[in-house]
């Protein structure tokens, strides 16, 4: 016998941005592997399950991609009800899609469940339209933490015209402003740096391209943050109406 893993999204930390199918799942768990960066208020949609931390805040270092796999795997062929809770979107640098297609491969009935991606609820927690009417086509999400060093090609990311939303980027500031830069994007775009968005201890530091590095080394910046790279980074409530007229 066998039943469900889910892999839940459980949003970017206020606890009230967690769906309700999300609530369902954890209603319906027998066990909950939880990851770092979720906040552990929403477990009070799970009073009767047991909870596993797996991420690095939960006790263990780092804790192995297989172990996980193979809990997962466990307590399913236990006929047990098993969420797989992740921050964010399990799908958006959530490996969702790898667990997955893993616990599909033995056999697992599995159902993904959306959550609100960090990216989205940092620039929207401080008034940043990503995709403002005549001032952003777009938004490309990415990282600039890659296991495999692949490149990135930042010409087309400096010159594409989309608003750029960037995870794991504290440890890489210097990177990206220089790769960017020397990409052809001015020194003047606007920068917004979000630290625990959407938590109590949400912290914005807007700064520009040139300065960026310098401007988060005196905010003291530090992880989890989202970078929001782009003319609307400059915006906030009303002065997005200021930037549309400009
Ligand atoms: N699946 C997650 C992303 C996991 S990668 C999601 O969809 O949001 C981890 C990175 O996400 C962090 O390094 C940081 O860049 C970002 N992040 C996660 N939670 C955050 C938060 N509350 N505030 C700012 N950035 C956050």
């Amino acid at each position: 016998m066998s039943a469900k893993v889910w892999l839940v999204g459980a949003g970017p930390g206020d606890p009230e941005l967690l769906t309700l199918k999300a609530v369902r799942a954890l209603g319906e768990a027998d066990v909950v592997l939880i990851d770092d960066l979720v906040n552990s208020a929403v477990l009070q949609h799970c009073p009767g399950a047991r909870v596993i931390a797996v991420g690095k805040r939960g006790g263990c270092r780092s804790t192995p991609q297989a172990f996980i796999h193979r809990l997962m795997l466990r307590y399913a062929r236990q006929g047990r009800c098993v969420v797989r809770l992740k921050g964010g979107d399990p799908c958006i640098f959530g490996r969702g899609g790898e667990e997955a297609q893993w616990l599909r491969e033995h056999g697992i009935e599995v159902e993904l469940v959306n959550g609100i991606t960090a990216g989205l609820a940092g620039a929207t927690s401080c008034d940043i339209s990503l995709t403002l009417r005549g001032v952003a086509r777009g938004v490309t999400l990415l990282t600039a933490h890659t296991q495999d060093d692949s490149p990135l090609d930042w010409q087309a990311l400096a010159q594409g015209g989309t608003t750029l939303v960037i995870y794991m980027g504290v440890a890489k500031l210097t990177e990206i402003g220089e790769q960017l830069r020397a990409a052809g994007m001015p020194d003047r775009t606007p920068v917004a740096m979000i630290e625990n968005a959407s938590l109590p201890e949400q912290r914005e530091c807007r700064s520009v391209l040139g300065n960026m590095q310098q401007d988060a080394l005196q905010f003291r910046l530090k992880s989890p943050a989202i970078l929001v790279i782009g003319a609307v980074a400059a915006t906030a409530g009303a002065s997005a109406a200021c930037l549309l007229q400009a």
